[in-house]
């Protein structure tokens, strides 16, 4: 795997002191917990483990990296459930009210929490570029395939049938 950004090098800012921090927030659905990391993040990746698809119940999450150390829950600590997965030795962390993911731990990162980064509705300093275990991706993701418009269906669009290459078209006499 390519190696990661070194979070103290992509903060580099004119020396004048300390420089403040940036901030990016993110919150669950109902509002109950708010977090916060540092930007930039560490890195943000896409991850098609089938684990991860079960868990949050999409084709992918994505997620933000960040050192424990830049991470903070700002409210709701109360509110947070965690389901700890004792043969996968990782932990899903989510809000009890809503149901939203908000922190995936992984035994092989310890110092390191990853957050979806749907939960930001700002920037958190990593462009989402690095794809893990695509060799669980699901066979049903959309991968931009051409799209047309379903008739009477308005706002629903429809992966067009493959078309059938013309050999196999031709008769066979
Ligand atoms: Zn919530």
């Amino acid at each position: 795997m390519a190696k990661l950004p070194r979070p103290d090098k992509a903060a580099a800012l004119p020396k004048v002191g300390k420089s403040p921090s940036v901030q990016s927030k993110g919150r669950c659905v109902c509002g109950a917990v708010e977090l916060e990391i540092d930007v930039p993040a560490v890195w943000s990746w896409h991850d098609h483990s089938q684990a991860s698809r079960h868990a949050q119940g999409c084709a992918y999450p994505t997620y933000v990296g960040s050192w424990r150390s830049r991470f903070r829950i700002l409210k709701g600590e109360a509110q947070i459930t965690r389901f700890e997965d004792p043969e996968e030795g990782t932990a899903r962390s989510f809000c009890a009210r809503c149901g939203t993911p908000l922190i995936y731990e992984r035994p092989r990162s310890p110092r390191m929490v990853n957050i979806p980064r749907a939960l930001f509705t700002t920037r958190t300093g990593r462009e989402p570029r690095y794809h893990m275990y695509l060799h669980e991706q699901a066979d049903w993701i959309y991968l931009g395939e051409p799209l047309s418009p379903l008739k009477g269906y308005p706002g629903v669009m429809r992966e067009r049938p493959r078309r059938r290459k013309p050999r196999d078209l031709e008769p066979m006499f």
